[in-house]
């Protein structure tokens, strides 16, 4: 009924006009149909507008959108068109049936082709048809086919059911420059002013490069079929169609790195061939994860020898500033030091005093006069013993004076220590040990 319908308003030619005659213009303009650049114009645009007033233009994009699996149903207009440039043509052959010659041509927009079987009366009046013009097909009928790779559809003119226009020369019709394994030249067309090779040999370069470094990195591809070891590769058209272009098949990919068919068996159920072979060997050991093991395991003794060469500085660097430039020295060494400089006087000086003087700093004076001249001494000997650690080359000279000095001082000690007696009588004589008294610690003064 809607066929019927559809049919009933359908015309099977262009209205050119009366007059009409064919140009040949040089231009450098884009077809506004095609929507590619042509070189040269045949009909004029104004012409053309009235030929196709009230039917739906399709490019070959809009054809691939339109006509879909499962059903590959004809657009349901009464009048159509469809723009392409002519991008091959085949020689001519004789029908099945020997009873008509046809042709085939491919109508592209330099990303997808659709092939227009031309035929019957058609092919009569079409056969001249040139490679790289842009034409215009007036309601192609939709043929549906079916192999054992899928359905698929071409579009077909034949009798006196279609019309073919031509418009003009397409200005950047070229063919891919690739060299096939076979040797002959890819012939897949391509727009000129974009490039010189054809998306297919442009993503197997990438392909190629890209499996070569992840070869490098020892990693497989994504999940592509294998065939004998050998990758393949499928070029799809839009919209998942199978049609032209040998689209939608599995092809051999001869750029693709070939790989060991017992390897790739186990990807069937594994993500990767060194997965299936851990899985059933267990003294199986991945290359791949040693490889990450070792790297891993030099990382962390990077690490920590890093942190020890950094334990190191920080200590160089706390000891610098503590010490105020000296040089630098050992923990054990640096508390010895820490200890001598707690204690007001040292051993050696001790033994010489025969007594500690400090420990009277911190006992209650019974006597002003002896604590003051306490007090005297102590300030004395301090600044003794202060000079004797700063001068640790001691001259003759030197050595001469402090041995005098140290002869004053014990006599001086003697008179003090028989006028302390008289002070403080019941008070035990201390007898002539050397001791060390810490001055910063408190809880030893206690004990003693
Ligand atoms: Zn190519």
């Amino acid at each position: 009924m809607q066929q019927e319908k559809l049919m009933a308003s359908r015309v099977y030619t262009f209205d050119l006009g009366d007059d009409f005659k064919p140009l040949d213009e040089t231009v450098d303009e884009k077809d506004f149909y095609s929507g590619k650049y042509l070189s040269k114009r045949y009909i004029s645009k104004e012409v053309l507008e009235k030929a196709f007033q009230g039917m739906k233009l399709m490019r070959v994009e809009h054809v691939f959108a339109k006509i879909t699996p499962p059903e590959f149903q004809a657009p349901q207009y009464s009048n159509y068109v469809v723009f392409g440039i002519i991008v091959t043509k085949s020689e001519t052959k004789n029908t099945s049936d020997n009873r008509s010659k046809f042709l085939k041509i491919q109508l592209s927009n330099f990303k997808q082709q659709v092939t227009v079987t031309i035929l019957g009366t058609a092919f009569d009046k079409y056969w001249k048809l040139r490679v790289g013009d842009v034409v215009a097909i007036l309601n192609p009928s939709v043929y549906v086919y079916q192999t054992e790779k899928g359905k698929g559809f071409t579009l077909s003119l034949k009798n006196s059911e279609g019309f073919i226009l031509e418009i003009g020369r397409s200005k950047h019709f070229g063919k891919c420059k690739s060299i096939k394994k076979d040797g002959s030249v890819c012939d897949t067309p391509v727009d000129t002013s974009k490039t010189e090779y054809c998306d297919y040999h442009v993503e197997m370069h990438v392909n190629k490069t890209a499996s070569k470094r992840l070869e490098l990195s020892g990693s497989f591809r994504m999940f592509s079929p294998t065939e004998d070891g050998t990758k393949q590769a499928m070029y799809m058209n839009k919209k998942g169609s199978v049609s032209g272009g040998g689209g939608g098949q599995l092809v051999t990919d001869d750029f693709a790195p070939k790989y060991d068919r017992k390897a790739e068996m186990g990807r069937l159920y594994f993500s990767n061939p060194d997965a299936s072979r851990a899985f059933f060997d267990k003294d199986y050991s991945n290359p791949n994860i040693m490889q990450e093991r070792k790297i891993r395991k030099e990382k962390t003794d990077r690490i920590a020898k890093e942190r020890k060469l950094r334990e190191k500085l920080i200590n160089l660097t706390n000891s610098t500033v503590l010490k105020n430039n000296e040089y630098v020295e050992s923990q054990e060494l640096k508390e010895t030091k820490q200890k001598i400089t707690n204690v007001a006087f040292g051993a050696k000086i001790m033994n010489k005093i025969g007594f500690d003087p400090t420990r009277r700093m911190f006992e209650k004076p019974n006597n002003d006069e002896g604590t003051i001249k306490s007090i005297a001494l102590i300030n004395e000997l301090k600044k003794e013993s202060l000079k004797k650690e700063m001068n640790l080359k001691a001259s003759v000279e030197e050595t001469l004076e402090k041995k005098r000095k140290w002869a004053t001082n014990e006599k001086n000690l003697k008179l003090y220590r028989q006028g302390d007696s008289i002070t403080k009588k019941s008070k035990p004589k201390l007898k002539p040990k050397p001791k060390m008294v810490e001055l910063s610690s408190s809880d030893d003064d206690d004990s003693e």
